[in-house]
């Protein structure tokens, strides 16, 4: 009889990321020859900014790969300080930025810095799936915040109410994954108010900042600060993937107090130091070239999510939100069926179509569905959904090169 591998309690109480889980089950399908449709899958399907390519090559053709500083060149810190001068109108010192392996490597290094075991976090649903589970791998506390029924965004006085005594920091991603719902501006300012009179953190996710729609503009939470950048207890996570759509390059950053940067770095020091400096140097390509490409991505992804609003339109019982940024769409589905993973699960089953459930995002009988992928495959998935789901559409539709017929009420 085998020994069974022994397995610490941290690494058995975290659950794996329910959306790598999805695309690997979809690899694995259209490995096998089926012809899925991936509406889980958050990536622009865009081609790295030129001047990406061009800085890495650069780097590359110089032969020189070697350790950086593990804070990140200082003209990469420079360029996203720069960007944080162009995006949230506030002055920057390259000191107070910090680059890792990605905004999920970020939030992660953010966290140890400032969480003790059995602190809080205050997470508004529904949430980023990575958030509690972060919290939670740092002996922390997620203390979810759920939206009033039929809402999607639970509003700044309800998050301040959840803040108790064991309350480190309040952690919002806006617009939304999933729901693609921005926080107004008056609720972000009550926030930023609350936090810094109360020595709280606020974690500010801003990685859709740039991708929102129908010429709506992020606000900048510093507009709201009466403190220096150092006494203020603002923290700003962001990065390449969904900026520039370069999400494989694995570069994310974090502004914050000089102090918090500076913990971080040492933290980061022992786990992974610099980020890969060829990352390095295609993100500060990214940063100092044509921005063009920022809104571009918007446009194109905006159409998107008007194609799939549009179809969704088409099916019966759904209750839909219009999302105003990122690059998701979360409807009610609990009207054609109470459990998210079970419907998910349907659809994947019958009609090829990979979905995320919403219990995922701390919202059972909501779908999550991606609009980052191209038109053709964003309608032809919802039209998968529409003949699974409502009988009010044809019986029949084709999937690859067969035809299927509903069989089921
Ligand atoms: N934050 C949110 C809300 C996300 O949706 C994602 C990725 O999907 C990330 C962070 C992680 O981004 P990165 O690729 O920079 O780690």
């Amino acid at each position: 009889m085998s020994r069974p591998i022994p397995i610490s309690v941290l690494a058995a109480g975290i659950q794996e990321s329910a959306t790598i889980r999805l695309n690997q089950h979809a690899a694995r399908l259209r490995a096998e020859g089926k012809p899925v449709i991936h509406l889980g899958i958050g990536e622009p399907t865009n081609r790295a900014p030129q001047t990406a390519i061009q800085g890495a090559e650069k780097l590359l053709a110089g032969g020189s790969l070697k350790y950086t500083a593990t804070a990140g060149i200082p003209s990469l810190r420079q360029a996203i300080a720069d960007y944080m001068l162009a995006s949230y109108g506030r002055e920057i010192p390259p000191g107070n930025v910090i680059a890792s392996n990605g905004s999920k490597h970020s939030l992660l290094t953010v966290l140890l810095a400032i969480l003790n075991s059995g602190e809080q976090v205050v997470i508004p649903a529904p949430y980023w799936v990575t958030y509690p589970e972060q919290v939670k791998l740092l002996g922390g506390r997620p203390v979810v915040v759920l939206p009033e029924p039929g809402s999607l965004l639970p509003t700044a006085e309800a998050l301040l109410a959840a803040v108790g005594p064991q309350t480190r920091a309040i952690l919002i991603n806006s617009p939304n994954n999933p729901s693609g719902l921005a926080l107004p501006e008056s609720d972000l300012a009550k926030v930023v108010e609350f936090c810094e009179a109360r020595g709280l953190y606020l974690i500010l996710d801003d990685i859709y900042r740039e991708l929102v729609f129908d010429g709506l503009r992020s606000p900048s939470p510093y507009a709201f600060t009466r403190h220096s950048l150092d006494e203020s207890h603002l923290i700003v996570v962001n990065g390449v993937s969904k900026l520039y759509g370069m999400t494989g390059l694995r570069l994310g950053w974090t502004v914050g107090p000089r102090a918090l940067v500076e913990a971080m770095d040492k933290l980061q020091s022992q786990m992974t130091s610099n980020p890969s400096v060829l990352s390095q140097a295609a993100a500060e390509g990214a940063l100092r070239g044509d921005q063009t490409v920022v809104r571009e991505l918007r446009a194109t992804i905006e159409a998107n999510r008007n194609s799939m609003l549009e179809a969704l339109s088409q099916i019966g019982g759904l209750r839909i939100e219009r999302p105003q940024g990122g690059l998701y769409c979360f409807p009610d589905f609990s009207s054609h069926g109470s459990s998210s993973k079970e419907l998910a699960e349907r659809l994947l089953e019958r009609a090829l179509v990979v979905t995320v459930p919403g219990v995922e995002f701390g919202m059972d009988g909501y779908l999550r569905l991606s609009f980052a992928g191209d038109r053709e495959g964003i309608l032809e998935g919802v039209s998968r959904i529409r003949w699974a789901l409502d009988p009010a559409s044809p019986n029949e539709i084709r999937l690859g090169d067969r035809v299927a017929v509903r069989d089921w009420a």
